[in-house]
């Protein structure tokens, strides 16, 4: 045995994303013998205006990626997948078996998105990259959608559905386990074991965006045998500072008082989950008596009401109880066509939208609400978190009274605008650290939060749980780790990511 198969195993980690959006885990294994293995766990658009213009390249080679990972059905961790085949990535993308069936959904939306507001606007693409670093080269490509709805058929032609539970190989030496989760319908935690010969193997457990529960679909726990095994985590933390006491459960109340008041009460919200987890609270409100079935229940969103479909036709995943599997709310209308919308701009009268998006920038949320924004007779209720500058923090910043420009004219904001962090889909302080005290860890890699939120929630791990290392994964370090965890960092010289042992 040379000197070369004596060499160490290990596997250099970085982000993408230095916050929330555009989630993209970039692991370099190397092998004992020198072979690499480069992998990506989620590959997402970038969301935040800032950082929009990083959607257009990647900093490494597509063709130099061996597989890929999905964690699950996000726009902001599946978006750029087509993009990655379209830009020469040969391998196969593997998520959970119900994330499989659901992509299709939302990577065609977003192609008809992009090509849509490309159309609208061919010159927005060219001037969020100026002044910035990007090569110019890249310009010439920019006359195109990111990517169409045929480089989405091409993509899921390579996208394997793994059931839950079930390990499989993705190499000779690495395999691969999707955990339940419930962040969403499909959701996963992914469990990497990477095994070479007599060396010590090298676990990696990616939560993704991670909740212990849903409420529609059973979470079935993790295995007893995945506890011993020495673990680097590499863990969400958009909510790490946050704490359960801190949740404010105002939704039921806001919103009976708004129909009380016999007001329009517009929910802008997310097409998967939330449109149907808020189908399914109202249809509770209905059975408890506390809402008249008389009121007219409006869902607006072709993306909610195919996933709608999605929930309808696969009754299986959901929980088995009677609520649940007739989720459905009585006097429900899908709104499909332009008279029932512009009908539904001059009632007058008590009702209940539901529109996309949930934070009211794209969809048909971008008809309602700057209309009704001006009504004293609505509520907007927020049930989720928006982005800053969306048209929903907008409005949400702006005091009731005030006068504010939009679209050019001048309106004076008389609608009830309120929010609700009750329905995340993101784990508290306190369910994040209940997962890591499962595990017999050897570090735990934080990612997928704001900068400051990462810090402080690391600070937490280490006075509450102390594994040996802790790391904030940023686009910045490579961290490397091993069977026994952390063992160094180092800088990220250049945009092509090169190693540079
Ligand atoms: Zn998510
Ligand atoms: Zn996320």
């Amino acid at each position: 045995m040379g000197k070369n198969v004596k060499a160490n195993m290990y596997v250099d980690i970085v982000s993408l994303h230095n916050e929330v959006t555009g989630s993209c885990n970039i692991c370099t294994v190397r092998f004992p013998n020198t072979k690499k293995v480069k992998f990506i766990v989620d590959c997402g658009l970038f969301q935040e205006e800032k950082y929009q213009k990083q959607n257009y390249y990647f900093p490494f080679e597509a063709e130099d990626i061996n597989f890929a990972l999905v964690t699950h059905n996000h726009i902001d961790h599946i978006g750029r997948i087509p993009k990655l085949y379209k830009e020469g990535f040969k391998g196969k993308t593997y998520a959970s078996t119900i994330t499989s069936q659901l992509m299709p959904y939302a990577l065609n939306n977003t192609a008809e998105i992009l090509s849509s507001s490309l159309q609208k606007n061919p010159n927005k693409v060219k001037k969020l990259l100026e002044n910035s670093s990007i090569p110019t080269f890249l310009a010439n490509t920019l006359t195109t959608p990111l990517f169409t709805v045929d480089d989405v058929s091409y993509a899921m032609e390579n996208v394997v559905g793994v059931d839950y539970l079930k390990t499989i190989s993705v190499d000779e030496h690495i395999a691969v386990t999707f955990i339940p989760n419930g962040h969403l319908l499909g959701a996963s935690m992914i469990l990497v074991a990477i095994t070479y010969r007599k060396e010590k193997p090298i676990y990696i457990l990616f939560t993704g965006d991670y909740a212990k529960e849903n409420v529609f679909f059973d979470v079935k726990s993790i295995p007893e045998k995945f506890k011993d095994f020495p673990l680097n985590v590499v863990i969400e933390s958009t909510y790490g500072t946050s704490l359960k006491k801190d949740i404010e459960y105002v939704f039921k109340e806001n919103f009976l008082n708004a129909i009380k008041r016999g007001e329009t009460v517009i929910v802008p919200v997310f097409s998967l989950g939330r449109s149907q987890e808020m189908l399914l609270e109202l249809k509770k409100l209905q059975e408890e008596n506390l809402l008249s079935t008389s009121i007219p229940i409006y869902l607006d969103g072709k993306l909610a009401h195919s996933y709608t479909d999605f929930y309808l036709s696969h009754l299986e995943y959901l929980k088995s109880d009677a609520l649940t599997q007739n989720f459905m709310p009585h006097n429900v209308t899908r709104v499909t066509d332009y008279e029932l919308r512009q009908a539904l701009l001059s009632d007058r009268n008590c009702k209940i939208i539901l529109t996309t998006s949930g934070m009211g920038s794209y969809g048909p949320a971008q008809l309602y609400l700057p209309y009704y924004i001006s009504r004293p007779k609505c509520t907007i209720h927020f049930c989720g978190y928006t982005t800053p500058n969306t048209f929903g923090s907008r409005i949400k910043e702006i005091d009731k009274g005030e006068i504010f420009e939009l679209n050019g004219i001048m309106t004076t904001k008389k609608a009830n605008v309120l929010s609700t962090n009750e329905f995340s889909g993101h784990a508290k302080q306190e369910d994040l650290l209940d997962l890591l005290s499962n595990f017999n860890l050897k570090s735990v890699l934080i990612n997928h939060g704001e900068e400051n939120t990462k810090i402080q929630f690391a600070k937490t791990v280490i006075d509450k749980i102390n594994p040996k290392g802790v790391a904030i994964l940023s686009s910045s370090n490579y961290i490397r780790v091993g069977s026994h965890g952390i063992i160094k960092s180092y800088p990220v010289n250049d945009l092509n990511f090169n190693i540079t042992d």
